[in-house]
């Protein structure tokens, strides 16, 4: 009962039984294009997972599906299914009341199922090759590359500014949507099979990347886009504003909602919050928000819904639990009560006009229209760039001028010969997915470039591809 949930941090949807499992996936027909295979970033066998799933082959269906993405219980749960895999679906025929397979839901049965079963599926390690390999961030990208690494028989050290791992996953996306011990385990998992971590440790502060260049044959840069963007309107530097990075952190890897008994880190005691934005994060944010148990939570989003960026799943949950949408509003000035911090947030009120570039309908002030929220609390939750600790190190990395994300050739090499880089900080804020596809892509050419030289694959032979990669 979304009443009960807001009360705590558990997780929010069950997950399905052996039964639910089976039956779900039985409703696969195993289709003549199979749609879903190329419609999954990491090109996953899908109708083959689900076969064996519906053939109670557990084990099997797991295997499967770590031949392609060894995340299964966090994909399951964080990707968004509905875009990809299942929006093209043979069965997804929404006009004759037909759903497409449930093939997230299946994933994610799948992962809980071997963690219940203590299935570690601990791959074959090849024998080792000599050669040290330094991966920079913890997060999807930097974890798949090195999985792939470390079984390819490479010496693998992960360098994590944050003194947890698994970026994002950890200190973005909360309790309620991914639990944390999921992602331990799989870091765990990842130990055993050799690979070291080493937390508190922000490259570019602690150790240069030249010097990390000297000491490791090859690196990986896979840093994220952890620079929030702010809205560049009047009263942004009052008490009470947070980045929706700040915000999230504080509370979700920090445990600011333990604050003082359990946890160092206190967050506001907020009373009436205003979220801006329509995205993942701002759905984080705002549901996050409303388990600290103010009197209000309002969402604040420019465009209208048809436009918002967030999972449908995400926005469901969020208006279940009591989040007050504002939709055509655009803040203009949060307003200062008085002693330098938050009193009100003064919002435009919009219409929609023409699309625009990115062929969205423009949103349009109507004329006079202003509407003024009372809060004490603003999140600002419209995206993020490249995390530039690093990069401010080592300027002479090639960057995108305009986006600031590292710039990489095919084989996602930079500008240095043996740094390759993945993930957000390349691609700027995308999926989990995409960036453990670009961490599996990069590990497949470093393991070329270590073992001849030469990153680019032979003639003929393309390498690791990710269908959706480009
Ligand atoms: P990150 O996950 O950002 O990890 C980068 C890591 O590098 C971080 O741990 C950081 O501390 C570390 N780092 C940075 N600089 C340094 C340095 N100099 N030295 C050492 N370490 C460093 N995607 C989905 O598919 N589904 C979702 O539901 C979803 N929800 C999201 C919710 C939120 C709140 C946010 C912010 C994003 C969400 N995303 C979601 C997007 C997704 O999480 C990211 O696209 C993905 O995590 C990117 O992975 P990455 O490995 O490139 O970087
Ligand atoms: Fe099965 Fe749907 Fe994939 Fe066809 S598209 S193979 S029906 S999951």
């Amino acid at each position: 009962d979304p009443k009960d949930r807001i009360l705590n941090f558990e997780e929010v949807p069950l997950g399905y039984n052996e039964i639910e499992a089976q039956q779900e996936a039985l409703r696969c027909i195993d289709c003549k294009n199979k749609p879903c295979v190329a419609g999954c970033p990491v090109g996953i066998d899908i109708p083959a997972f689900l076969k064996l799933v519906g053939e109670k082959n557990f084990e099997g269906a797991l295997k499967k599906i770590k031949e392609k993405n060894f995340l299964p219980a966090i994909c399951g749960r964080v990707c968004p299914q509905e875009d990809q895999c299942e929006m093209v679906c043979t069965l997804n025929k929404p006009d004759k009341g037909r759903e497409p397979g449930g093939v997230g839901r299946v994933e994610r049965f799948l992962g809980d199922y071997a963690m219940e079963h203590n299935l570690d599926i601990i791959p074959e390690i090849a024998e080792p090759t000599g050669k040290t390999v330094a991966i920079i961030g913890s997060g999807p990208a930097g974890l798949t590359a090195a999985s792939d690494m470390v079984q390819k028989g490479h010496d693998v050290t992960v360098f994590e500014a944050l003194h947890k791992p698994g970026g994002v996953l950890f200190y973005g996306i909360p309790q309620f949507r991914l639990p944390k011990e999921i992602l331990l385990r799989e870091v765990q998992g990842l130990e055993k099979m050799g690979v070291k971590f080493v937390m508190n440790y922000p490259v570019g502060k602690a150790e240069s990347l030249d010097s990390i260049r000297d000491r490791f044959d090859a690196v990986f840069i896979a840093t994220g886009a952890g620079l929030p963007w702010f809205l560049g309107i009047p009263g942004e530097n009052l008490n009470g504003v947070y980045s929706a990075n700040e915000f999230l952190t504080r509370v979700n890897l920090m445990g600011g909602y333990k604050f003082p008994d359990n946890s160092d880190t206190p967050i506001k005691k907020i009373k009436r919050i205003a979220v801006i934005g329509a995205g993942n994060t701002a759905m984080d944010s705002a549901r996050t928000a409303q388990r600290l148990q103010p009197e209000v939570v309002y969402l604040v989003y420019r465009r209208s819904r048809l436009e918002m960026p967030a999972r449908i799943e995400e926005i469901h949950h969020a208006e279940e639990e009591g989040i007050d949408f504002n939709l055509l509003h655009s803040p203009i000035e949060i307003v200062d009560d008085g002693k330098g911090a938050v009193g009100a947030i003064l919002c435009q009120e919009m219409e929609l006009g023409e699309p625009d570039d990115s062929g969205r309908r423009r949103p349009v002030p109507i004329e006079g229209k202003v509407r003024e929220f009372a809060v004490d609390t603003v999140v600002i939750a419209i995206g993020q760039g490249p995390n530039p600790l690093l990069s401010a190190d080592g300027p002479e990395l090639e960057r995108n001028e305009r986006k600031g994300t590292l710039v990489i050739n095919e084989e996602m090499q930079t500008s240095f010969e043996n740094v390759f880089a993945g993930g957000d900080i390349v691609t700027g804020g995308a999926t989990v997915i995409l960036a453990m596809g670009q961490g599996r892509v990069a590990a497949d050419a470093m393991h070329r470039y270590l073992m001849t030289g030469e990153a680019k694959a032979p003639a003929g032979d393309d390498g690791e591809v990710c269908p959706n990669l480009t």
